[in-house]
């Protein structure tokens, strides 16, 4: 027996009620019995016109063969964008959700996190003005159907084999990575092939570009052709951590810096010692006014944003520098790590960026992330 939605095959999962078995590791999104064909969800024929689309800039030349690229091979297989940070991947499938749209066919974006949901729709609504862009997700589930669908890969339950393209978004971020059931659920929510972006793909992703499942595109440069920061790692007791931090935002004053701590509690206690000194901020999963903490950091009311990994992902605010601080935590990992790292010198008029790790130990993470850097920095060149 297999859930057809979540393609669960667990037999502690499955329960007999009164219409028949049914999964129980899928619940949460409604009951689905075993026995029934799942009908593929109805939706509409995205409409004539909604492929024509106007990017706000120049693809660059590697941009432009590898969007050509994936165009092409998302017609025979699935497809890794294995992009550093900051390449402007969501750029590079333009040319492929357009191409799709064409053929009349259905496309979803999906992202793990429901907060860049909003936001992305915006964007693709801007490049596609013709299309009818929605987004589905937490508090916006009115409108299920459009041309072109955003959704937070918790939505995806809603269209049973409706996608000729799924969209992965950085399918290694939180709560996508390593949920069985949502990873069931954005297999049979596609009857096509489907695109997975993402700058630290995890080793399931890898494994299947090893065993030829999925083709892989690489991108090592942003569009500003600049080198990524590599972060400098400094080793320093515990107790003395603060004093290099000082020094650090010292010699960054005037400049947006970023403070990334591994406990909401190290967030609230560094935030309440920086905020004798500077005007700092704490962001972390606790904070409920989240966007108008970053909109106010974004505008320069703080100079420091102390925050934790809620932040590693999806910001990008000019000219900003990034410390972590005991970077050595078993709370970070390398992907992390890398997506810290990544917030510095993501912009033209900011191209480059000062990015510090302090550890307490020497740390295998923190060095292999400067590595992994280098080394994408070098296969640019
Ligand atoms: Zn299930």
């Amino acid at each position: 027996m297999q859930c057809p939605r979540c393609l669960n095959t667990d037999e502690e999962y499955f329960y007999r009620g009164s219409r028949g078995w049914y999964c129980r590791r899928c619940i949460p999104f409604g009951r689905v019995m075993l026995e029934e064909d799942g009908e593929p969800a109805a939706l509409s024929l995205p409409a004539e016109g909604s492929e024509e689309y106007t990017l706000s800039y120049p693809l660059t030349k590697q941009q432009k063969e590898i969007s050509e690229q994936c165009a092409q091979l998302i017609e025979t297989t699935d497809v890794l964008l294995h992009c550093v940070c900051g390449a402007g991947k969501t750029e590079l499938v333009i040319a492929s959700i357009a191409g799709m749209l064409e053929k009349g066919k259905k496309v979803c974006f999906a992202i793990p996190r429901r907060q860049v949901v909003l936001e992305l729709r915006e964007r693709l609504a801007g490049y596609f003005p013709n299309a009818k862009v929605v987004a589905v997700c937490g508090g916006h589930t009115e409108v299920t159907d459009g041309d072109l669908i955003v959704a937070t890969t918790h939505q995806l339950y809603r269209y049973f084999g409706a996608f000729d393209l799924l969209i992965l978004d950085e399918p290694d971020a939180f709560p996508f990575r390593g949920n069985p059931v949502l990873h069931g659920i954005a297999e049979t929510c596609r009857r096509g092939h489907m695109i997975a972006l993402s700058a630290t793909p995890d080793q399931e992703l890898l494994k299947r570009v090893r065993n030829g499942t999925m083709a892989c595109l690489k991108l090592n440069q942003r569009p500003h052709g600049h080198p990524l920061p590599v972060p400098r790692i400094r080793i320093v007791p515990s107790v003395f951590m603060f004093i290099p931090l000082l020094l650090w935002l010292r010699s960054h004053s005037g400049r947006p810096c970023m403070v990334f701590v591994p406990s909401v509690a190290k967030a609230e206690r560094l935030g309440i010692l920086l905020g004798l000194l500077s005007d700092c901020a704490v962001c972390t999963g606790r904070s409920e006014n989240r966007d108008e903490l970053i909109a106010a950091f974004r505008q320069g009311k703080y100079n420091v944003l102390v925050c934790t990994t809620v932040m590693e992902r999806g910001m990008t605010i000019p000219g900003v520098q990034v410390c972590v601080f005991e970077a050595d935590s078993r709370i970070f990992d390398e992907a992390s790590l890398v997506q810290m790292a990544g917030r510095a010198g993501r912009t033209l008029s900011h191209p480059d960026g000062d990015v510090l790790f302090l550890c307490r130990h020497r740390s295998g993470k923190a060095e292999q992330c400067a590595v992994s850097l280098q080394e994408a920095n070098a296969c640019a060149a």
